[in-house]
Protein backbone atom coordinates (compact mmCIF):
# COMPACT_ATOMS: atom_id res chain seq x y z
CA UNK A 1 0.00 0.00 0.00
CA UNK A 2 1.26 3.05 -0.36
CA UNK A 3 2.31 5.56 2.34
CA UNK A 4 0.61 8.70 3.46
CA UNK A 5 2.79 11.76 4.15
CA UNK A 6 2.13 14.47 6.29
CA UNK A 7 3.49 17.68 5.02
CA UNK A 8 4.05 21.58 6.63
CA UNK A 9 3.74 23.97 3.39
CA UNK A 10 5.27 26.71 5.52
CA UNK A 11 5.73 30.63 3.41
CA UNK A 12 9.43 30.00 4.35
CA UNK A 13 10.04 26.24 4.79
CA UNK A 14 7.92 23.10 4.27
CA UNK A 15 8.73 19.81 5.62
CA UNK A 16 7.52 16.24 5.28
CA UNK A 17 7.66 13.55 7.66
CA UNK A 18 5.90 9.99 7.73
CA UNK A 19 4.82 7.23 10.98
CA UNK A 20 7.87 4.75 11.47
CA UNK A 21 6.90 2.26 13.66
CA UNK A 22 4.02 4.61 15.62
CA UNK A 23 6.53 7.71 15.49
CA UNK A 24 6.51 10.70 13.22
CA UNK A 25 9.77 10.92 11.57
CA UNK A 26 11.21 13.97 9.65
CA UNK A 27 11.89 13.10 5.81
CA UNK A 28 15.28 14.66 4.89
CA UNK A 29 15.82 15.96 1.43
CA UNK A 30 17.90 15.00 -1.41
CA UNK A 31 20.46 17.66 -0.12
CA UNK A 32 20.04 15.89 3.01
CA UNK A 33 18.36 18.45 5.17
CA UNK A 34 15.19 18.10 7.08
CA UNK A 35 14.18 21.62 6.09
CA UNK A 36 12.90 22.18 2.53
CA UNK A 37 12.61 26.27 1.74
CA UNK A 38 9.54 27.32 0.24
CA UNK A 39 10.89 29.04 -3.11
CA UNK A 40 10.39 28.01 -6.60
CA UNK A 41 13.31 29.22 -9.46
CA UNK A 42 14.50 28.87 -12.73
CA UNK A 43 17.69 28.04 -13.00
CA UNK A 44 19.96 29.23 -15.96
CA UNK A 45 18.94 25.79 -17.83
CA UNK A 46 15.53 26.93 -17.56
CA UNK A 47 14.31 23.90 -15.15
CA UNK A 48 12.27 24.69 -12.10
CA UNK A 49 14.07 24.66 -8.80
CA UNK A 50 12.89 24.15 -5.12
CA UNK A 51 14.39 25.09 -1.95
CA UNK A 52 18.36 26.06 -1.11
CA UNK A 53 19.44 26.33 -4.09
CA UNK A 54 16.19 28.64 -5.37
CA UNK A 55 16.73 31.20 -2.37
CA UNK A 56 20.07 31.67 -2.95
CA UNK A 57 19.19 32.47 -6.68
CA UNK A 58 20.10 36.55 -6.87
CA UNK A 59 18.72 38.15 -10.06
CA UNK A 60 15.05 37.94 -9.95
CA UNK A 61 13.70 34.53 -11.12
CA UNK A 62 12.16 33.27 -7.98
CA UNK A 63 9.22 33.33 -5.86
CA UNK A 64 9.10 33.37 -2.01
CA UNK A 65 6.79 33.44 0.42
CA UNK A 66 3.87 32.23 -2.35
CA UNK A 67 1.28 31.18 0.41
CA UNK A 68 0.61 34.92 1.48
CA UNK A 69 -0.89 34.71 -1.76
CA UNK A 70 -2.68 31.38 -1.69
CA UNK A 71 -6.59 32.05 -2.57
CA UNK A 72 -6.11 35.26 -4.18
CA UNK A 73 -6.20 36.09 -8.44
CA UNK A 74 -2.22 36.77 -8.03
CA UNK A 75 -0.67 36.08 -10.46
CA UNK A 76 3.06 35.46 -10.14
CA UNK A 77 5.69 35.44 -13.35
CA UNK A 78 8.59 33.28 -13.66
CA UNK A 79 10.88 33.99 -16.73
CA UNK A 80 8.24 34.58 -19.13
CA UNK A 81 5.72 32.20 -17.89
CA UNK A 82 2.59 33.04 -15.75
CA UNK A 83 1.52 30.94 -12.73
CA UNK A 84 -1.38 31.09 -10.03
CA UNK A 85 0.07 30.91 -6.50
CA UNK A 86 -2.15 27.32 -6.02
CA UNK A 87 0.51 26.19 -9.60
CA UNK A 88 3.45 27.31 -7.53
CA UNK A 89 2.96 25.71 -4.33
CA UNK A 90 2.56 22.44 -6.04
CA UNK A 91 5.84 22.65 -7.55
CA UNK A 92 6.98 22.63 -3.63
CA UNK A 93 4.66 19.91 -3.15
CA UNK A 94 5.77 17.77 -6.27
CA UNK A 95 9.29 18.08 -4.90
CA UNK A 96 8.06 17.61 -1.09
CA UNK A 97 6.58 14.20 -2.89
CA UNK A 98 9.72 13.19 -4.92
CA UNK A 99 12.04 13.70 -1.84
CA UNK A 100 9.81 11.09 0.25
CA UNK A 101 9.64 8.65 -2.45
CA UNK A 102 13.38 8.72 -2.92
CA UNK A 103 14.09 8.34 0.95
CA UNK A 104 11.12 5.90 1.66
CA UNK A 105 11.47 3.89 -1.90
CA UNK A 106 8.23 3.49 -2.64
CA UNK A 107 5.25 5.78 -3.79
CA UNK A 108 3.58 7.93 -2.21
CA UNK A 109 0.07 9.64 -3.16
CA UNK A 110 -1.46 10.92 -0.27
CA UNK A 111 -1.37 13.31 2.01
CA UNK A 112 -2.08 15.39 5.26
CA UNK A 113 -1.38 19.06 5.07
CA UNK A 114 -1.10 21.61 7.26
CA UNK A 115 -2.65 25.33 7.34
CA UNK A 116 -1.91 28.63 9.73
CA UNK A 117 -4.78 28.44 11.92
CA UNK A 118 -6.44 31.63 10.50
CA UNK A 119 -6.81 30.21 6.97
CA UNK A 120 -10.19 30.75 5.77
CA UNK A 121 -12.13 28.67 3.28
CA UNK A 122 -10.87 29.84 -0.06
CA UNK A 123 -6.94 29.50 1.64
CA UNK A 124 -7.90 25.97 2.14
CA UNK A 125 -9.35 24.97 -0.89
CA UNK A 126 -6.46 26.42 -2.83
CA UNK A 127 -3.99 24.23 -0.63
CA UNK A 128 -6.02 21.21 -1.35
CA UNK A 129 -5.99 21.70 -4.87
CA UNK A 130 -2.39 22.53 -5.13
CA UNK A 131 -1.81 19.28 -3.71
CA UNK A 132 -4.19 17.64 -6.43
CA UNK A 133 -1.74 19.83 -9.17
CA UNK A 134 1.27 17.71 -7.65
CA UNK A 135 -0.48 14.26 -8.03
CA UNK A 136 -1.15 14.30 -4.13
CA UNK A 137 -4.30 13.12 -2.91
CA UNK A 138 -5.18 15.61 0.37
CA UNK A 139 -6.56 13.13 3.06
CA UNK A 140 -7.47 16.21 5.40
CA UNK A 141 -6.21 19.69 6.36
CA UNK A 142 -5.37 20.14 9.73
CA UNK A 143 -4.06 23.95 11.25
CA UNK A 144 -0.30 24.10 12.06
CA UNK A 145 -1.29 24.52 16.10
CA UNK A 146 -3.51 21.50 15.87
CA UNK A 147 -0.78 19.21 14.54
CA UNK A 148 2.13 20.59 16.73
CA UNK A 149 0.16 20.18 19.65
CA UNK A 150 -0.64 16.72 18.70
CA UNK A 151 3.30 16.25 18.08
CA UNK A 152 3.37 17.13 21.92
CA UNK A 153 0.37 15.67 23.24
CA UNK A 154 1.53 11.86 21.94
CA UNK A 155 3.53 11.16 24.67
CA UNK A 156 1.37 12.96 27.69
CA UNK A 157 -1.68 11.74 26.82
CA UNK A 158 -3.62 11.32 29.90
CA UNK A 159 -3.27 14.18 31.37
CA UNK A 160 -6.60 16.79 31.28
CA UNK A 161 -4.49 20.23 29.83
CA UNK A 162 -4.93 23.51 28.30
CA UNK A 163 -2.69 24.00 25.83
CA UNK A 164 -1.63 27.27 23.99
CA UNK A 165 0.47 26.97 20.86
CA UNK A 166 2.67 29.73 20.30
CA UNK A 167 3.64 29.89 16.65
CA UNK A 168 6.02 32.42 15.57
CA UNK A 169 7.28 31.24 12.09
CA UNK A 170 9.22 33.78 8.66
CA UNK A 171 5.45 34.84 7.35
CA UNK A 172 3.01 34.72 10.02
CA UNK A 173 1.95 34.04 13.76
CA UNK A 174 -0.22 32.30 14.85
CA UNK A 175 -1.49 31.24 18.45
CA UNK A 176 -4.20 28.83 19.53
CA UNK A 177 -5.89 27.11 22.59
CA UNK A 178 -6.48 24.10 22.47
CA UNK A 179 -8.12 21.24 25.37
CA UNK A 180 -6.78 17.84 25.44
CA UNK A 181 -9.29 15.21 27.53
CA UNK A 182 -8.86 11.53 27.40
CA UNK A 183 -6.90 11.84 24.50
CA UNK A 184 -9.55 14.28 22.98
CA UNK A 185 -7.62 17.72 21.41
CA UNK A 186 -10.24 20.02 21.14
CA UNK A 187 -9.02 23.73 19.29
CA UNK A 188 -11.12 26.25 21.45
CA UNK A 189 -10.04 29.64 20.42
CA UNK A 190 -7.65 30.99 17.48
CA UNK A 191 -5.69 34.40 17.57
CA UNK A 192 -2.86 35.83 15.28
CA UNK A 193 -1.62 37.84 12.11
CA UNK A 194 -1.31 36.14 8.83
CA UNK A 195 1.26 38.90 8.34
CA UNK A 196 3.96 38.64 10.99
CA UNK A 197 6.92 36.78 11.38
CA UNK A 198 10.82 36.42 11.27
CA UNK A 199 11.05 37.93 7.79
CA UNK A 200 9.42 41.38 9.39
CA UNK A 201 12.54 41.07 11.98
CA UNK A 202 14.86 40.59 9.17
CA UNK A 203 13.11 43.61 7.71
CA UNK A 204 14.11 46.09 10.59
CA UNK A 205 16.91 45.06 10.74
CA UNK A 206 17.96 46.01 7.09
CA UNK A 207 16.36 49.25 7.69
CA UNK A 208 18.48 49.58 10.83
CA UNK A 209 21.92 49.27 8.66
CA UNK A 210 22.95 52.64 6.83
CA UNK A 211 23.44 52.14 3.84
CA UNK A 212 22.00 52.45 0.25
CA UNK A 213 21.08 49.25 -1.92
CA UNK A 214 21.19 50.25 -5.52
CA UNK A 215 19.53 47.09 -7.43
CA UNK A 216 17.59 44.00 -6.29
CA UNK A 217 20.49 41.49 -6.32
CA UNK A 218 22.39 43.69 -3.52
CA UNK A 219 19.13 43.69 -1.56
CA UNK A 220 18.95 39.55 -1.97
CA UNK A 221 22.52 39.39 -0.85
CA UNK A 222 22.28 41.65 2.35
CA UNK A 223 18.74 39.78 3.15
CA UNK A 224 20.35 36.60 3.22
CA UNK A 225 23.54 38.00 5.31
CA UNK A 226 21.06 39.50 7.55
CA UNK A 227 19.31 36.50 8.45
CA UNK A 228 22.10 34.38 8.88
CA UNK A 229 23.49 37.16 11.41
CA UNK A 230 20.32 37.16 13.58
CA UNK A 231 20.15 33.29 13.51
CA UNK A 232 23.50 33.57 15.05
CA UNK A 233 22.55 36.17 17.92
CA UNK A 234 19.78 33.41 19.04
CA UNK A 235 23.12 32.12 20.49
CA UNK A 236 26.03 34.80 20.30
CA UNK A 237 25.81 38.33 22.87
CA UNK A 238 27.12 39.71 19.47
CA UNK A 239 28.02 39.53 15.98
CA UNK A 240 29.07 41.29 12.48
CA UNK A 241 27.28 41.62 9.39
CA UNK A 242 29.47 41.31 6.65
CA UNK A 243 28.47 42.27 2.80
CA UNK A 244 31.84 43.14 1.38
CA UNK A 245 30.08 44.06 -2.48
CA UNK A 246 28.51 46.51 -0.26
CA UNK A 247 30.93 47.99 1.95
CA UNK A 248 29.08 47.06 4.97
CA UNK A 249 31.13 45.71 8.30
CA UNK A 250 28.41 46.33 10.69
CA UNK A 251 28.47 45.17 14.29
CA UNK A 252 25.10 44.32 16.26
CA UNK A 253 24.75 43.39 19.74
CA UNK A 254 22.12 41.19 20.84
CA UNK A 255 21.15 44.11 23.13
CA UNK A 256 20.36 46.53 20.27
CA UNK A 257 18.53 43.59 18.83
CA UNK A 258 16.08 42.79 21.45
CA UNK A 259 15.80 46.76 21.24
CA UNK A 260 15.06 46.73 18.22
CA UNK A 261 12.49 43.78 18.07
CA UNK A 262 10.67 44.01 21.06
CA UNK A 263 7.71 45.42 19.89
CA UNK A 264 7.43 42.71 17.31
CA UNK A 265 7.06 40.06 20.48
CA UNK A 266 4.91 42.58 22.51
CA UNK A 267 2.49 42.37 19.69
CA UNK A 268 2.42 38.63 19.97
CA UNK A 269 1.48 38.97 23.45
CA UNK A 270 -1.76 40.88 22.19
CA UNK A 271 -2.78 38.02 20.22
CA UNK A 272 -2.18 35.54 23.23
CA UNK A 273 -4.82 38.06 25.24
CA UNK A 274 -7.05 37.86 22.30
CA UNK A 275 -7.06 34.31 22.60
CA UNK A 276 -7.68 33.75 25.88
CA UNK A 277 -10.38 36.43 26.26
CA UNK A 278 -12.33 34.89 23.12
CA UNK A 279 -11.97 31.44 25.03
CA UNK A 280 -12.57 32.93 28.45
CA UNK A 281 -9.72 32.22 30.04
CA UNK A 282 -7.22 33.78 32.35
CA UNK A 283 -3.21 33.52 31.42
CA UNK A 284 -3.13 31.04 34.72
CA UNK A 285 -5.63 28.95 33.37
CA UNK A 286 -3.08 27.45 30.42
CA UNK A 287 -1.04 24.73 31.41
CA UNK A 288 1.27 24.12 28.61
CA UNK A 289 2.58 26.49 26.09
CA UNK A 290 4.41 24.83 22.80
CA UNK A 291 6.98 27.30 21.45
CA UNK A 292 6.63 26.42 17.87
CA UNK A 293 8.08 27.94 14.42
CA UNK A 294 11.85 28.79 13.87
CA UNK A 295 11.46 32.57 15.25
CA UNK A 296 10.53 30.90 18.98
CA UNK A 297 14.32 29.99 18.56
CA UNK A 298 15.08 34.17 19.46
CA UNK A 299 16.11 33.84 23.21
CA UNK A 300 14.05 37.37 23.78
CA UNK A 301 10.67 35.96 22.54
CA UNK A 302 11.49 32.65 25.12
CA UNK A 303 12.26 35.05 27.72
CA UNK A 304 9.32 37.16 27.73
CA UNK A 305 6.48 33.91 27.27
CA UNK A 306 9.04 32.42 30.45
CA UNK A 307 7.95 35.83 32.21
CA UNK A 308 4.48 35.22 31.36
CA UNK A 309 3.98 32.10 31.85
CA UNK A 310 6.93 30.25 33.88
CA UNK A 311 8.02 26.97 33.45
CA UNK A 312 4.70 25.93 31.72
CA UNK A 313 6.68 27.09 28.65
CA UNK A 314 7.57 23.78 26.69
CA UNK A 315 9.89 23.72 23.46
CA UNK A 316 10.47 20.74 20.98
CA UNK A 317 13.69 19.87 19.99
CA UNK A 318 13.29 21.52 16.83
CA UNK A 319 10.61 24.16 16.67
CA UNK A 320 10.51 24.01 13.31
CA UNK A 321 9.44 20.47 13.10
CA UNK A 322 6.62 20.11 15.53
CA UNK A 323 4.07 20.91 12.80
CA UNK A 324 5.18 18.35 10.42
CA UNK A 325 5.71 15.51 12.87
CA UNK A 326 2.06 16.33 14.05
CA UNK A 327 1.04 16.05 10.32
CA UNK A 328 2.76 12.61 10.32
CA UNK A 329 0.76 11.55 13.39
CA UNK A 330 -2.68 12.02 11.32
CA UNK A 331 -1.81 11.09 8.37
CA UNK A 332 -0.75 7.75 10.11
CA UNK A 333 -4.41 7.92 11.70
CA UNK A 334 -5.42 8.20 8.58
CA UNK A 335 -3.86 4.95 7.16
CA UNK A 336 -4.87 3.20 9.98
CA UNK A 337 -1.00 2.96 11.73
CA UNK A 338 -2.26 4.41 14.75
CA UNK A 339 -5.91 3.86 15.67
CA UNK A 340 -8.21 6.55 16.60
CA UNK A 341 -9.35 4.81 19.60
CA UNK A 342 -5.48 4.62 21.23
CA UNK A 343 -4.58 7.68 19.80
CA UNK A 344 -5.29 11.54 19.51
CA UNK A 345 -8.19 12.87 18.21
CA UNK A 346 -8.46 15.86 16.62
CA UNK A 347 -11.73 18.34 16.58
CA UNK A 348 -11.44 21.36 14.21
CA UNK A 349 -12.90 24.55 14.39
CA UNK A 350 -15.09 26.56 12.11
CA UNK A 351 -12.62 30.45 12.05
CA UNK A 352 -15.29 32.27 10.45
CA UNK A 353 -18.85 33.01 10.95
CA UNK A 354 -21.24 31.22 8.15
CA UNK A 355 -25.04 32.60 7.40
CA UNK A 356 -27.45 34.44 4.80
CA UNK A 357 -28.51 37.93 4.02
CA UNK A 358 -31.74 38.52 6.10
CA UNK A 359 -34.02 41.29 7.30
CA UNK A 360 -33.02 42.42 10.31
CA UNK A 361 -31.86 45.42 12.47
CA UNK A 362 -28.63 47.38 11.63
CA UNK A 363 -27.85 50.40 14.02
CA UNK A 364 -32.01 50.63 15.11
CA UNK A 365 -32.78 50.64 11.15
CA UNK A 366 -34.40 47.79 9.79
CA UNK A 367 -32.62 46.42 6.64
CA UNK A 368 -32.89 44.13 3.88
CA UNK A 369 -29.10 43.43 3.63
CA UNK A 370 -28.08 41.77 7.64
CA UNK A 371 -25.61 39.44 8.32
CA UNK A 372 -27.66 36.20 10.05
CA UNK A 373 -25.46 34.08 11.36
CA UNK A 374 -26.31 30.41 11.13
CA UNK A 375 -22.86 28.58 12.12
CA UNK A 376 -20.54 30.90 14.43
CA UNK A 377 -17.40 31.52 14.62
CA UNK A 378 -15.17 29.30 16.55
CA UNK A 379 -18.39 26.22 16.21
CA UNK A 380 -16.94 22.45 16.72
CA UNK A 381 -16.70 20.59 13.18
CA UNK A 382 -18.36 19.05 11.66
CA UNK A 383 -21.36 21.14 12.37
CA UNK A 384 -24.81 20.98 11.51
CA UNK A 385 -27.06 24.29 12.52
CA UNK A 386 -30.50 25.61 11.55
CA UNK A 387 -32.32 28.61 11.52
CA UNK A 388 -36.10 29.36 10.43
CA UNK A 389 -36.85 32.59 8.67
CA UNK A 390 -40.19 33.95 7.61
CA UNK A 391 -41.86 35.23 4.22
CA UNK A 392 -41.22 38.77 4.14
CA UNK A 393 -44.33 40.31 1.91
CA UNK A 394 -47.90 38.91 1.07
CA UNK A 395 -47.74 36.38 -1.43
CA UNK A 396 -44.38 35.57 -1.41
CA UNK A 397 -43.77 32.33 -3.90
CA UNK A 398 -39.77 32.47 -3.76
CA UNK A 399 -37.16 33.45 -1.72
CA UNK A 400 -33.05 34.08 -2.73
CA UNK A 401 -30.57 32.48 -0.29
CA UNK A 402 -27.27 34.45 -0.50
CA UNK A 403 -24.73 32.75 1.63
CA UNK A 404 -21.98 34.76 3.49
CA UNK A 405 -18.61 33.98 5.14
CA UNK A 406 -17.65 36.78 7.64
CA UNK A 407 -17.77 38.76 10.75
CA UNK A 408 -19.58 41.82 9.58
CA UNK A 409 -22.93 42.62 10.31
CA UNK A 410 -24.14 44.16 6.71
CA UNK A 411 -24.36 41.04 4.49
CA UNK A 412 -22.68 41.89 1.60
CA UNK A 413 -19.28 43.69 4.11
CA UNK A 414 -18.81 39.80 4.50
CA UNK A 415 -17.11 37.14 1.84
CA UNK A 416 -20.00 36.15 -1.08
CA UNK A 417 -19.81 32.58 -1.16
CA UNK A 418 -22.70 31.52 -3.41
CA UNK A 419 -26.62 31.91 -3.78
CA UNK A 420 -30.07 30.22 -4.81
CA UNK A 421 -33.22 30.61 -5.54
CA UNK A 422 -36.13 28.69 -3.64
CA UNK A 423 -39.06 28.80 -5.09
CA UNK A 424 -43.00 27.43 -4.95
CA UNK A 425 -43.48 28.96 -1.79
CA UNK A 426 -47.25 28.79 -1.24
CA UNK A 427 -49.37 32.08 -1.85
CA UNK A 428 -49.94 33.26 1.89
CA UNK A 429 -49.94 36.08 3.98
CA UNK A 430 -46.31 37.89 4.79
CA UNK A 431 -44.80 35.88 7.75
CA UNK A 432 -46.90 32.94 7.43
CA UNK A 433 -44.67 30.65 5.52
CA UNK A 434 -41.52 29.49 7.19
CA UNK A 435 -38.51 28.36 5.83
CA UNK A 436 -35.96 26.45 6.97
CA UNK A 437 -32.12 26.85 6.08
CA UNK A 438 -29.91 24.28 7.60
CA UNK A 439 -25.90 24.65 7.21
CA UNK A 440 -23.29 21.41 7.29
CA UNK A 441 -19.71 22.23 7.57
CA UNK A 442 -17.84 19.27 7.69
CA UNK A 443 -13.70 18.79 8.24
CA UNK A 444 -12.75 19.33 4.71
CA UNK A 445 -14.44 22.49 4.33
CA UNK A 446 -17.50 22.00 1.91
CA UNK A 447 -20.70 23.33 3.42
CA UNK A 448 -24.00 22.15 2.46
CA UNK A 449 -26.86 24.63 3.06
CA UNK A 450 -30.39 23.48 2.66
CA UNK A 451 -33.73 25.25 2.41
CA UNK A 452 -36.65 23.87 3.68
CA UNK A 453 -40.26 25.34 2.81
CA UNK A 454 -41.54 24.01 6.41
CA UNK A 455 -45.36 24.09 4.99
CA UNK A 456 -44.71 21.83 1.65
CA UNK A 457 -41.33 19.91 2.87
CA UNK A 458 -39.94 21.16 -0.52
CA UNK A 459 -36.42 21.60 -0.19
CA UNK A 460 -33.56 22.75 -2.15
CA UNK A 461 -29.73 22.66 -1.45
CA UNK A 462 -26.65 23.27 -2.81
CA UNK A 463 -23.11 22.17 -1.68
CA UNK A 464 -20.06 24.88 -1.50
CA UNK A 465 -17.06 23.64 -2.87
CA UNK A 466 -14.93 26.57 -2.66
CA UNK A 467 -13.07 27.09 -6.74
CA UNK A 468 -11.61 29.82 -8.91
CA UNK A 469 -15.52 31.21 -9.23
CA UNK A 470 -15.73 32.44 -5.54
CA UNK A 471 -12.35 33.61 -5.82
CA UNK A 472 -13.31 36.15 -8.28
CA UNK A 473 -16.60 36.94 -6.04
CA UNK A 474 -13.94 37.84 -3.37
CA UNK A 475 -12.17 40.35 -5.12
CA UNK A 476 -15.33 41.83 -6.60
CA UNK A 477 -16.42 42.12 -2.46
CA UNK A 478 -13.19 43.84 -1.67
CA UNK A 479 -12.46 41.59 1.13
CA UNK A 480 -8.97 40.53 -0.40
CA UNK A 481 -7.61 43.44 1.40
CA UNK A 482 -6.92 41.33 3.83
CA UNK A 483 -4.64 39.15 1.82
CA UNK A 484 -2.56 42.42 0.87
CA UNK A 485 1.17 41.78 2.17
CA UNK A 486 0.82 45.77 2.98
CA UNK A 487 -2.10 44.93 5.87
CA UNK A 488 -0.52 44.19 8.86
CA UNK A 489 1.64 47.76 8.63
CA UNK A 490 -1.89 49.34 8.95
CA UNK A 491 -3.59 46.94 10.41
CA UNK A 492 -3.70 48.51 13.66
CA UNK A 493 -4.79 51.57 12.74
CA UNK A 494 -7.83 50.31 10.50
CA UNK A 495 -8.86 48.14 13.54
CA UNK A 496 -8.94 51.08 15.71
CA UNK A 497 -10.88 53.16 13.56
CA UNK A 498 -13.56 50.36 12.69
CA UNK A 499 -13.96 50.05 16.94
CA UNK A 500 -14.11 53.91 17.20
CA UNK A 501 -16.72 53.93 14.16
CA UNK A 502 -19.88 52.77 16.20
CA UNK A 503 -19.12 55.96 19.00
CA UNK A 504 -18.67 58.30 16.02
CA UNK A 505 -21.76 60.23 14.44
CA UNK A 506 -22.12 62.75 11.48
CA UNK A 507 -19.15 64.47 9.58
CA UNK A 508 -16.82 62.20 11.78
CA UNK A 509 -18.35 59.27 10.90
CA UNK A 510 -18.76 59.77 7.14
CA UNK A 511 -15.20 61.22 7.05
CA UNK A 512 -13.45 58.41 8.94
CA UNK A 513 -15.92 55.27 6.84
CA UNK A 514 -14.36 56.86 3.98
CA UNK A 515 -10.82 57.06 4.21
CA UNK A 516 -11.24 53.48 5.38
CA UNK A 517 -12.71 52.36 2.66
CA UNK A 518 -10.51 54.46 0.68
CA UNK A 519 -7.57 52.59 2.54
CA UNK A 520 -9.22 49.05 1.55
CA UNK A 521 -9.35 49.81 -2.30
CA UNK A 522 -5.20 50.61 -1.48
CA UNK A 523 -4.90 47.58 0.00
CA UNK A 524 -6.17 45.61 -3.04
CA UNK A 525 -3.91 47.55 -5.18
CA UNK A 526 -0.79 47.32 -3.26
CA UNK A 527 -0.79 51.41 -3.30
CA UNK A 528 1.73 51.71 -0.84
CA UNK A 529 2.64 55.32 -1.44
CA UNK A 530 -0.87 55.88 -0.73
CA UNK A 531 -1.83 54.00 1.83
CA UNK A 532 0.88 55.80 3.92
CA UNK A 533 -0.76 59.28 3.33
CA UNK A 534 -4.39 57.91 4.03
CA UNK A 535 -2.62 56.12 7.55
CA UNK A 536 -1.21 59.45 8.68
CA UNK A 537 -4.47 61.17 8.40
CA UNK A 538 -6.38 58.51 9.43
CA UNK A 539 -4.03 58.76 12.46
CA UNK A 540 -5.11 62.59 13.13
CA UNK A 541 -8.30 62.14 12.29
CA UNK A 542 -8.77 59.37 15.52
CA UNK A 543 -6.21 61.56 17.38
CA UNK A 544 -9.33 64.76 17.04
CA UNK A 545 -12.34 63.00 17.08
P1 LIG B 1 7.24 29.17 8.46
O1 LIG B 1 6.37 28.39 9.36
O2 LIG B 1 6.74 30.55 8.19
O3 LIG B 1 7.60 28.46 7.19
P2 LIG B 1 9.52 28.55 10.19
O4 LIG B 1 8.84 28.12 11.42
O5 LIG B 1 10.25 27.53 9.40
O6 LIG B 1 8.60 29.42 9.23
O7 LIG B 1 10.54 29.70 10.60
C1 LIG B 1 11.31 30.36 9.67
C2 LIG B 1 11.83 31.61 10.32
O8 LIG B 1 12.60 31.25 11.45
C3 LIG B 1 12.73 32.40 9.40
O9 LIG B 1 12.36 33.77 9.46
C4 LIG B 1 14.10 32.19 9.99
O10 LIG B 1 14.95 33.30 9.78
C5 LIG B 1 13.76 32.02 11.46
N1 LIG B 1 14.80 31.30 12.20
C6 LIG B 1 15.29 30.07 11.96
N2 LIG B 1 16.26 29.77 12.82
C7 LIG B 1 16.39 30.85 13.63
C8 LIG B 1 17.26 31.17 14.74
N3 LIG B 1 18.19 30.32 15.15
N4 LIG B 1 17.11 32.38 15.33
C9 LIG B 1 16.17 33.25 14.89
N5 LIG B 1 15.36 33.02 13.87
C10 LIG B 1 15.46 31.83 13.24
MG1 LIG C 1 5.21 27.11 10.19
Amino acid sequence: MAKIIGIDLGTTTSLVSYLKNGKPEIIPNKLGKRLTDSVVGIDKYGSIIVGEEAKRILNGTKIEEIKRFMGTNKIVKLENKEYSPEEISAEILKKLKEDAEDFLGEEVDEAVITVPAMFNSIQKAATIKAGEVAGLKVERIISEPTAAAMAYGIDNMEKYQKILVYDFGGGTFDVSILELDDGILDVIATSGDNYLGGKDIDEILIKNIPVKIEDDIEKVKLKLEVEEAKKRLSTLMGTDIIVPELNIDYELKREEFEELVSPLVNKTIDFIDKALSSAKLKREDIDVVLLVGGTTRIPLVQETLKNIFGSKVKKFADPQEAVALGAGVQAGIKSSEISSEDGLIITDICNYSLGVASIGEYQGIIMPDTFSVIIPKNSNLPCTKSATYYTATDNQTSVNVKVYQGENKLAYENLFLSEFEVEEIPKNKAGAESIEITFGYNINDILTVEAKILSTGISKSIKIELNSKNKGNQEKKGSTYKNSSYYSEYKIIMEMAEDKMSKLSGKDKVKVSSILEKMKEMLVSENKEELDKLDSTLTDLLFEV
